[in-house]
């Protein structure tokens, strides 16, 4: 596998791509590298922790002086030559999400990225929302005047049936109470009421070599997702790592996971499973570069970039 990195300068964009043979992964960050406040998503971090954090964690993804972690929310677009997937959706554009000002009525040109890489959205046959959080479902939808339709029309919208069941009974015992900071009524529900949600097992094979696998604790339904290529396996992390300083403390968990012991354990089990099979990790939340594989490290683990190839010709 390699990895090609490639700017698009009249977007504004460097992507990189993950190259298998006649399988690519391409990530599109929705939001890259924000400086979030640490303490907003890992509570527990006092100034010291984060100054080791910083000293484990690659350059700049920790800053202990302003107290805040970088994070991205990284889509990836899965094209082989007989599917188009997009792994989780990001936060979306046109969003009503007043309690999260960095997520609200954003403006920014993920459809434009995507044809840039040569996909529109009529290409999509998978969409996989490995949980429903409002930061991974966001370009489900797209607004249309008044109305949130789907951004994908031809795509099978995949979800662990359990994570849907429990984000619908919320919303129905409070239908006014913005389950998900609104997220369910403008990301979910229109799919729900339109093409419909492909309900399945947290274990289902979604497409040849395209299999989730249950990780649950963050959110009570997750699944990562695992790709097999013919030059090995990718696996879609999902929220099982918020962040790389995580990998040196298996006790930061994040504030947003339901059950925090679930979650830990999750993380544990995927993360020495990916050590021991050298699979290539595609993060939801770090920061580019962001393929990279493994190593254990007494009881944490390293994250190690894949190298870059020469910047390739434009992939269409
Ligand atoms: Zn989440």
């Amino acid at each position: 596998m390699k990895v090609v990195r490639r700017h698009i300068p009249e977007l504004d964009v460097e992507l990189e791509r993950l190259e298998a043979g006649p399988v690519t992964v391409t990530c599109i960050p929705d939001m890259a590298n924000v400086a979030w406040p640490a303490k907003a998503i890992f509570p527990g971090l006092s100034r010291s922790d984060l100054e080791s954090a910083a000293k484990r964690s690659p350059a700049g993804t920790v800053d202990p002086e302003g107290e805040t972690v970088g994070l991205s929310f990284n889509c990836y677009v899965i094209q082989t030559p007989d599917y188009v997937a997009l792994i989780d959706g990001g936060i979306g554009n046109d969003k009503e999400r007043p309690d999260r000002p960095a997520w609200h009525r954003r403006q920014t040109r993920f459809l434009d990225i995507l044809a840039a890489i040569g996909v529109s959205p009529e290409d999509v046959g998978i969409v996989i929302n490995t949980h429903l959080h409002a930061d991974h479902v966001g370009w489900n939808t797209r607004r249309e005047g008044e109305v949130w339709r789907p951004t994908f029309p031809n795509a099978r919208y995949v979800v662990s049936a359990d994570e849907l069941t429990h984000w619908t009974a919320l919303h129905e015992a409070d239908p006014e109470g913005q389950t998900l900071h609104g997220a369910f009524a403008d990301s979910v529900l229109p799919i729900i009421e339109s093409v419909g949600f492909e309900t399945v097992a947290p274990d289902a094979e979604v497409a040849t070599g395209l299999r989730l696998q249950p990780a649950p604790g963050h959110s009570p339904g997750m699944v990562v997702v695992s790709l097999a290529t013919g030059e090995g396996e990718v696996l879609f992390l999902a929220d099982a790592v918020h962040h790389q300083l995580q990998l040196g403390d298996d006790s930061i968990v994040c504030k947003f996971c339901e059950d925090p012991e679930q979650a830990r354990k999750t993380r544990l089990g995927l993360l020495a499973n990916a050590a021991a099979g050298n699979t290539v990790l595609a993060p939801y939340h770090f920061p580019a570069p962001v393929f990279g594989r493994l190593k254990a490290e007494g009881a944490s683990f390293r994250f190690h970039p894949l190298d870059f190839a020469e910047a390739g010709e434009p992939a269409n």
